[in-house]
């Protein structure tokens, strides 16, 4: 009855597919994003690299154009123009000097006597800079189409140009990027720019850095190319951190189905929802051959596992502390039942299982009158069906007897079950004021053949009349079986051989054609 239907978990497949899908577009997010990030450190400590070497260029240039303006005077004489010669020799940078005056009029240089005058623009922005410095990228007579021009004016009014190829300027930050990161060095008002700068590509990032007081600016970029380039460089890296990451996706994707499709997760969710069915069988009375009880017992098909046992269910849901939940929905589940059938089932009581530990919870006789207000068709006609799986300890004894006591104060007829497997011997009975005894059906199938048993069954029968216990057989599944319990005395009879446990519906069908016969 109880077997496993095929799990529907999604096939090998299906999970190899998704966490091949899942990790590659992972690894593809993890490369693209932590290469851009590491990128944009690199150009962010470059650029102040960058920064410190410009800086540094810049102070020794202005000791330089100092050094010069000091020693010199407002004429051109041989030796001021030899002097010239001689710093611009011993200059790391500059290969030529020019002299001006208050009005910028260039009026000496390294070839002797000159008369321009420096550009406007290059005048006013040494006017305007506190210490009378600053830059330009101009044509030269002796260097050529671009010049890279530094300006010092001294407070006596003499000022210094240094004439250098652009290229002694940006050696170092050449050298820096390499070609991996264009730059765009703006001189005065003209920009001059790495090789790369030209290049076809998108920028992605930029840094700048400004030297104000020499009126420059750095801008560094870092371009689609370069990011490219490091892309296809890590596909190695690409496939070691896929294949990582596709281990990780099977991993979790397994246990997350595993435990999704797990028994224990399947119940705890069945509970939860009340997913789960009530069958109920008839227990018969010897008297007058009416179904005067039933008995609610659990039925729970798992859409992953099929038909679970009452008895695993029990067991799982006391493992998950669920015990309670799973007696609270049976007892809610037997007061629509009564609710749906009022008519037929006038006068039937049912009982429900319930375990013996939940009896000893404080929680359980509010529960149970919460439910008993809910439902109030249960009044009078539920019972509850107690097995004695395990020793009493002494100290709950006085707890169990007056939480019997409550619950039948409540209207509730209390039953043993299962007398003569468990715990519950002939003492127990004595102490506690059980309504019903249920002999298990271990005694009914070995009552006809064993002396032994037949004994003991008198007995029981006789002490149960004594304690005003009515007396229920479980387990007929024949006629003789049924002939030999009935000279016992007991008066009332349960088993397949008047039905098996049903569902709702059927029991309700089962009952009127008992009632018409
Ligand atoms: P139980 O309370 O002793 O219930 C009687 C069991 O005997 C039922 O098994 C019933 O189907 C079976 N039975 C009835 N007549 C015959 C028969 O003639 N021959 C045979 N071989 N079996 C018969 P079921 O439904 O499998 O339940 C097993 C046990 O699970 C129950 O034993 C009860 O201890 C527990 N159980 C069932 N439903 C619940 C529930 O809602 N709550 C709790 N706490 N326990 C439950
Ligand atoms: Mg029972
Ligand atoms: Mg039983």
């Amino acid at each position: 009855m109880y077997q496993n239907i095929k799990s529907p978990m999604p096939s090998k497949i299906r999970v190899i597919s998704l966490s091949a899908f899942i990790s590659l577009l992972l690894s593809f997010v993890i490369l693209s994003v932590g290469l851009y990030l590491y990128l944009l450190k690199d150009l962010e400590e470059k650029t102040l690299t960058a920064e410190s070497i410009l800086t540094d260029r810049m102070d020794t240039i202005l000791v330089e154009l100092k050094g010069v303006a000091q020693s010199a005077t407002l004429s051109c004489e041989k030796e001021d123009v030899r002097n010239l010669i001689e710093k611009s020799f011993y200059s790391p940078m500059f290969k030529e000097y020019g002299l001006f005056n208050e009005d910028y009029r260039v009026y000496c240089s390294n070839f002797g006597s000159q008369t321009f005058t420096i550009y406007s623009s290059i005048a006013d922005r040494i006017k305007e800079s506190k210490d009378g410095i600053t830059v330009s990228l101009v044509q030269s007579n002796t260097l050529g189409h671009q010049t890279f021009f530094a300006f010092y004016q001294g407070e006596n009014g003499i000022g210094v140009n240094g004439l250098a190829p652009p290229k002694s300027l940006v050696v170092e930050l050449e050298h820096l990027f390499s070609t991996q990161y264009p730059y765009n060095l703006t001189v005065g008002k003209r920009v001059l720019s790495s090789q790369e700068a030209n290049s076809d590509y998108s920028v992605l990032s930029q840094r700048t850095v400004t030297l104000d007081e020499w009126t420059m600016s750095l801008v560094v970029s870092l371009s689609s190319y370069l990011y490219w380039d490091y892309f296809c460089q890590s596909i190695p890296l690409f496939a070691i951190l896929w294949l990582l990451l596709f281990a990780i996706c099977c991993a979790i994707f397994w246990s997350v189905l595993y435990y999704r499709y797990s028994l224990p997760h399947s119940l705890r969710k069945a509970i939860k929802e009340e997913a789960m069915d009530v069958y109920f069988q008839p227990i018969i009375s010897l008297n007058d051959q009416k179904a005067r009880d039933m008995e609610a017992l659990i039925r729970w098909k798992s859409p992953y596992h099929g038909q679970v046992s009452p008895l695993t269910i029990i067991e799982i849901a006391d493992r998950l502390g669920l015990i309670d939940d799973l007696t609270w929905m049976v007892i809610r589940k037997v007061g629509c039942f009564y609710r749906e059938n009022s008519a037929i089932l006038e006068g039937v009581s049912i009982a429900v299982n319930v375990d013996r530990h939940s009896l000893l919870e404080e929680s359980f006789i509010p529960n149970l009158q919460g439910i008993l207000a809910e439902y109030p068709e249960l009044k009078g006609r539920l019972g509850l069906e107690v097995t004695e799986t395990s020793a009493l300890n002494m100290s709950d004894l006085p707890i169990m007897v007056s939480q019997f006591e409550r619950i039948k104060a409540l209207g509730i007829e209390l039953s043993v079950d299962d007398f003569g497997t468990g715990y519950s011997g002939l003492d127990f009975l004595r102490r506690f004021p059980y309504d019903v005894l249920k002999l298990d059906r271990v005694f009914v199938s070995s009552f006809q053949d064993d002396q032994f048993t037949r004994q003991i069954l008198t007995s029981v029968t006789k002490l149960a009349r004594e304690l005003n216990m009515k007396v229920v057989a479980e387990g007929i599944e024949e006629q003789e079986q049924l002939d030999a319990i009935k000279e016992l005395g007991v008066d009332s009879v349960q088993g397949y051989f008047f039905s098996v446990p049903l569902p709702g519906d059927q029991i309700i069908q089962w009952l009127e054609e008992k009632t018409q016969k």
